[in-house]
């Protein structure tokens, strides 16, 4: 099969054999695969080398070509996203809490993922797509819109809400749609025209540069930028008990801040790390309810690096995905 392998160098093009199933494993058919910022961070080794060999890639759509199963028959679409696997006996496993798990598998990090014509999964960890979504327009949604979802959650939003969103890429421009169908007021603050006009566009309350402070006490927050001053912008423009979510995996630093203006009054500050099944399938529901049609830039397997070289430009409106 062809494949976009990581070795020492460069991410490449490459043949590669076609992956041999260990039990409790389905083979997809890759039909798209979406393009995230963690692929540049895991491709310009930004995170740790876990593998000297690695097939990247998290946001699979694919069909079952091996190893089907009564739940799973043979061409069935389904999503991998980047939770692969948890061990399911850790102390966070056993509470449910699986996306804090001890011993846990990233699709395209510590395994092989889907810059590629096939790759494995395993089967209980695959997600089940609603039909009204097209392989290029699902994609996006198994990481970014994933975790823009959880983040939301985490930030305890609840129906009607005035939320902001700090940034807007990726999965913020999914998170907004989710926002609107609960009825929340959002407010945006990003930089970047492109990003301030495609936020108007979805529905923005309000839409306003990195330095403007939204016009109202917000409740819940997210921020989206690898950024500490953006954590702290929010925090400025939250109510007393509000809640900034961070979903960020890394931020360039924590800046020194005012307690007694800006935490105190039951302020919280979380972080978002991973995701969950349950996530994955309630958010999946929605997206399908709300007919979510992500913005999306294809391009094929041979130009992965152009996407990637986009995302870092921060170039595009939305999501990009490889058409296979
Ligand atoms: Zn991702
Ligand atoms: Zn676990």
């Amino acid at each position: 099969m062809k494949a976009a392998i990581l070795n020492s160098g460069p991410l490449r093009i490459e043949q590669a054999p076609i992956p041999q199933l260990s039990p409790g494993q389905v083979l997809l058919r890759v039909r798209a695969c979406g393009v995230c910022r963690t692929d540049l961070h895991i491709i310009e080794r930004e995170l740790p080398v876990l593998r000297p060999h690695l097939i990247p890639g998290h946001q699979i759509v694919g069909e079952i070509a091996g190893g089907a199963t009564a739940d799973l028959p043979m061409g069935t679409r389904v999503g991998v996203s980047w939770l692969g696997g948890a061990d399911g006996t850790c102390p966070y496993c056993r509470r449910g809490m699986e996306n804090l798990c001890d011993a846990p598998v990233f699709t395209g990090y510590s395994v092989d993922g889907g810059y590629a014509e096939y790759c494995a999964a395993r089967a209980d960890f695959v997600i089940p797509l609603p039909a009204g979504l097209d392989d290029l327009h699902a994609a996006p949604l198994l990481c970014a819109g994933i975790i823009g979802f959880r983040s939301l959650r985490v930030a305890g939003v609840e129906p009607g809400d005035r939320v902001g969103l700090f940034g807007f890429g990726a999965s913020a421009h999914l998170a907004i749609a989710v926002l609107r169908a609960w009825k929340c007021e959002v407010y945006v603050s990003t930089r970047g025209s492109s990003h301030r006009s495609l936020a108007a566009s979805l529905g923005a309350a309000w839409v306003g540069d990195e330095h403007q402070m939204p016009p109202v006490e917000l409740d819940r927050a997210v921020t989206f930028a690898p950024s500490g001053d953006v954590v702290i912008a929010a925090l400025k423009s939250l109510r007393k008990g509000g809640v900034v979510a961070i979903n960020a995996i890394h931020l360039d630093r924590m800046p020194e801040f005012d307690y007694d203006k800006l935490l105190w009054g039951e302020r919280q500050i979380r972080s978002v790390a991973n995701m969950t099944r349950a996530d994955a399938r309630d958010f999946l529901k929605i997206a399908g309810e709300i007919k979510l049609q992500p913005k999306v830039t294809v391009y094929p397997l041979d130009s992965v690096s152009d996407a990637l070289a986009a995302i870092k430009r921060d170039a595009l409106d939305g999501a990009a995905v490889i058409g296979l």
